[in-house]
């Protein structure tokens, strides 16, 4: 670990002057949030409450029909990269999906949410994986048949600690990857993992050698109808229950070979990657159910007759003006994040030019059985790798890191403060809105703990921006 004395341009300052400069294209985003919000009014919020309920009497129901709308509005596949049929979009349009979905419902966002993480670590693979599970993926949203996906990071004695490269070496893992001739035999048990029990792919980590897990954390590609996979059981949740949480279990399941994302060995950098890009929608998770939470009290502070004369009271309106503002600066904290992320950091890989010319060769050929062998080949890996160096940098990605996990623990701090204060307000009298506040001030909890606790985050935000120090994500090159 390195540190360098701070020095911060005004791009750095206010990712968004960067952003700017890339060429954010704001009409788009305008739009797929309008999209997102149609989505959450038409099935999402009528939804909410009755899921809430049938989920608390069987943490294991899920809803395959909300799935299914949520594929007719485009919440499924956007995230994923055009080559492979999806709809390309980046963090800024993850996040600003993932507050809309979530003033509606957090739990039902959770299950578009956990997919999309499902399938990130696939993404740092480049061409090498759009016409693999990311090309099934956006098929099966064509058969009415959508299959999800799940990302396994943590394990029953081990949660801060996967999440961190520093931690990882004195971690308690007890999972384990084999090798054996052609692939890896995986043992060992996640747990709490969203999606877990519905997911068909699983993207998991595991070390290959339990002596040195920093040195061997690998990411598999798992395919849930493996041998010796299974589900152990379904949690039951405080809130967000709508997205199913599972520990899996694994007993001599075989991975081949091919199904290694990446490399392996390269896991702990690969998670730190797939974090700095995931936090950011964490924060936006948690925006939506601040500003969830502080429309419904607005609504009924505005047209419920128990509330009448409430707006009046300095008290009630220095309440609303904080939760504004707390609202407001976690949204610009999520979107600044994004923005570094796909403008300073990964953006600059995907806008590489080499990257973007491979994006126009059809799908066709790059089926072909030659040149599918040479874009699965250690060579194209290793052009992947070296891209990724050539775009961004350790530094880069650590700040960027730092930045998305300052977003995400004062997103989870604010939907906490914001929901409770909320609930306060309307006390006994608020009828059906108390039910979905309550609901609310549930979901918002996880928001500080998935995705790293917001200590965990703190410590990140002291690393990457405190003391600007630079951790190793990007895999090494040349390695294969
Ligand atoms: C509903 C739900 C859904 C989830 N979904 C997923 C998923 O899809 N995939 C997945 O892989 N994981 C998932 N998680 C796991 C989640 O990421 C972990 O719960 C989280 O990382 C914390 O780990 P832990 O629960 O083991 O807590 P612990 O790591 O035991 O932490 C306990 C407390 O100690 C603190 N602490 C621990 N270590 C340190 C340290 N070094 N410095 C300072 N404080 C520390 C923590 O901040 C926390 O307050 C989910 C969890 C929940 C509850």
């Amino acid at each position: 670990m390195t540190t360098s004395t701070p020095e911060r341009s005004l791009c750095e300052s206010f990712p968004r002057l960067a952003a700017n400069g890339g060429g954010l294209d704001v009409g788009e985003l305008e739009r797929l949030r309008a999209r997102a919000r149609r989505f959450a009014e038409e099935h999402v919020r009528p939804r909410a409450l009755e899921i809430d309920r049938r989920t608390d009497e069987d943490p294991s129901w899920f809803d395959w029909d909300l799935v299914r709308a949520g594929v007719e509005h485009g919440m499924l596949g956007f995230m994923i990269p055009k080559p492979a049929g999806g709809g390309g979009a980046r963090c800024t349009q993850s996040s600003v999906v993932m507050e809309e979905l979530c003033a509606a419902c957090p739990g039902i966002a959770l299950i578009f949410g956990a997919h999309a993480l499902g399938f990130s670590p696939l993404l740092l693979g480049g061409p090498s994986q759009w016409d693999g599970v990311l090309a099934d993926l956006i098929a099966s949203e064509r058969t009415g048949e959508p299959l999800l996906m799940a990302c396994a990071i943590t394990e029953p004695e081990a949660g801060t600690d996967v999440e961190d490269p520093d931690l990882l070496t004195r971690a308690r893992i007890t999972s384990h990857a084999r090798r054996v001739p052609g692939g890896f035999r995986l043992n060992g048990a996640k747990r709490f993992i969203s999606n877990g029990s519905v997911a068909r792919w699983i993207t998991l980590l595991m070390p290959t050698d339990p002596r040195r897990p920093l040195e061997t954390w690998t990411c598999f590609l798992l395919d849930t109808r493996s041998e010796g996979f299974a589900v152990a059981r379904v949690e039951h949740k405080m809130g967000q229950r709508a997205c199913p949480a599972a520990e899996l279990t694994f007993n001599e399941v075989f991975v081949p070979d091919e199904q290694v994302v990446s490399r392996e060995g390269d896991g702990a950098g690969a998670t730190m990657i797939v974090l700095a890009s995931s936090r950011p929608p964490v924060g936006a998770i948690a925006t939506g159910i601040a500003r969830g939470a502080y429309e419904r009290l607005l609504g009924w502070l505005e047209e419920d007759r128990a509330a009448r004369g409430m707006l009046e009271r300095q008290h009630v309106q220095l309440a609303l003006a904080h939760m504004e503002e707390d609202i407001h600066l976690a949204r610009q904290a999520y979107m600044d994040a994004a923005t570094e992320l796909e403008h300073t950091a990964l953006g600059a890989v995907m806008s590489n030019p080499g990257a973007r010319a491979l994006e126009h060769v059809p799908a066709s050929i790059r089926r072909r059985a030659h040149v599918r062998g040479w874009l699965t080949s250690d060579r194209a890996r290793d052009a992947t790798i070296a891209l990724l160096h050539r775009g961004t940098s350790d530094r880069a990605m650590t700040r960027s890191l730092a930045l998305s996990s300052l977003a995400k623990a004062r997103g989870g701090d604010v939907a906490m403060r914001v929901t409770g204060a909320a609930l306060e307000l309307v006390g006994l009298r608020a009828g059906p809105v108390r039910a979905e506040l309550e609901k609310l001030w549930r979901d918002a909890k996880l928001t500080q703990i998935y995705e790293g606790t917001n200590q965990l985050n703190r410590l990140e935000v002291y690393r990457g921006l405190c003391r600007s120090e630079t951790i190793s994500c990007l895999p090494p090159v040349g390695r294969s």
